[in-house]
């Protein structure tokens, strides 16, 4: 068993962390108090993307993507999770269902998207559609030569930095029918409602939106009728995975934080690190970490060695569920550690608490991704979270 990472995967995580440093870092107070990323920040940031190699992170060369393991991508993903924020995002990392695009699809969307110059958002979720998206009431339905979508769609991430969107609409309104659209922004028809705020500032807004009538031509359904779950199933598994890198490294600076401020201040006379009430805090934040790295590492090479899809599923589930949540235990303990400097806004850490909070909630929240390790469990056996092959 090879448990070292190549000079390759070490080099690139190293040229993350000095990005994350020297890209991302500095723009985290003005995001944070403008309640999303200044425009003005925005074009400098995609040019420092490209520049620095970071364009397309998740997708293959031939896609015009950087052609990364997945290996590769995690440690990339741990390293620009430090940022607050959300600004990890400013690293675009186009749909995977583009991949699965006519060569029309790709050229027009998926090459433009790797190099940055457009970028898509994703609706799925509405008002009365999230965990169970079977409840999606857009429609789509095919008149005259054309496609004409109708609904609401609730959450809409990057609205506001995006130039098109792809949607999930049932067609004819039939749950057994649900299927993709690649929308352009802007298009009659096509309407933004608000842009709620949140607990935490991320980089770009989460929209809500209405469809009226509007107009799609054939050639912009991506994939066939009905296959919109099977697109987006290999997103999720993707996104679940982003997530658990970058809220490990979210745990990883809370811990960093906390652990040198244990060091530095004293009360009662001595470093707090002395008290073991403190210690111990520092103790449960390194083993959680310990624990969650090792996961993530393994599932990651497990990856690159072509684990079976149906086992990434199952696998992704638990990385995803274990990471956020790790993530807020020891992000919750760091504030602690810090006391009432660990409750200000300028410090990361603060920023930080309420950044990792959705983590458990998006892309499937805790109780989903323990619903599907609990049916990985039932049909495949206990193996496939305690066996080692
Ligand atoms: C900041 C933010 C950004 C987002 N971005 C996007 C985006 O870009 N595109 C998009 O389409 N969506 C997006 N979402 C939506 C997100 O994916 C949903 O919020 C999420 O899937 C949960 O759906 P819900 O909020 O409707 O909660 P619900 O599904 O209503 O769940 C409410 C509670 O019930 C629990 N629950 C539901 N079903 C079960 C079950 N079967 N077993 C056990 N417990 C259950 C849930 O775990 C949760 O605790 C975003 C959400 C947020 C907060």
């Amino acid at each position: 068993m090879d448990l070292e990472l190549t000079p390759r995967e070490r080099e690139l995580a190293a040229k993350a962390r000095d990005f994350c440093d020297q890209v991302l870092l500095p723009r985290e107070i003005e995001t944070d108090e403008h309640g999303e990323l200044p425009m003005e920040s925005r074009a400098a940031i995609v040019q420092a993307v490209r520049d620095w190699g970071l364009a397309g992170v998740n997708h293959s060369k031939e896609d015009g993507g950087c052609g990364f393991t997945m290996m590769e991508q995690t440690v990339i993903e741990e390293q620009l999770g430090r940022a607050t924020n959300g600004l990890w995002t400013c690293v675009w990392r186009p749909p995977v269902s583009l991949k699965f695009g006519t060569a029309d699809q790709k050229r027009d969307y998926l090459l433009p998207s790797n190099r940055g110059d457009r970028r898509g958002c994703f609706a799925i979720t509405e008002s009365g559609a999230g965990s169970d998206p079977r409840q999606v009431r857009t429609s789509a339905e095919f008149r005259n030569n054309q496609w004409y979508l109708s609904g609401e769609k609730w959450f809409v991430t990057s609205w506001n930095a995006a130039d098109y969107m792809i949607v999930h609409a049932h067609v004819d309104g039939d749950p057994d029918k649900p299927t993709l659209f690649l929308v352009d922004k802007p298009a009659p028809g096509l309407e933004h409602l608000r842009s709620p705020r949140f607990m935490h500032n991320y980089a770009f807004d989460h929209a809500e939106i209405r469809l009226d009538n509007l107009p799609v031509p054939p050639e912009k359904m991506l994939g066939e009728i009905g296959q919109g779950f099977e697109l987006t199933k290999d997103w999720f598994v993707e996104t679940r995975i982003q997530i658990a890198s970058h809220t490990l490294g979210a745990a990883i600076r809370a811990a960093e934080i906390a652990n040198a401020y244990a060091t530095e201040r004293e009360q009662f006379g001595k470093p707090i690190r002395d008290f073991q009430a403190v210690e111990f805090m520092l103790a449960d934040m390194a083993v959680e970490i310990f624990a969650g790295k090792s996961m993530l590492y393994r599932v990651a090479a497990e990856i690159d060695r072509g684990l079976d899809r149906k086992l990434v599923h199952a696998r992704a589930s638990a990385l995803k569920l274990y990471c956020s949540e790790m993530a807020g235990r020891v992000i919750d303990k760091a504030v602690q550690i810090l006391g009432g400097r660990g409750y200000m806004r300028e410090n990361p850490v603060e920023r930080l608490y309420r950044d990792i909070r959705v983590d458990r909630i998006w892309e499937g929240t805790s109780e989903i991704q323990r619903t599907v390790i609990g049916g990985q469990i039932r049909k495949r056996g206990l193996e496939v979270y305690s066996g080692w092959s």
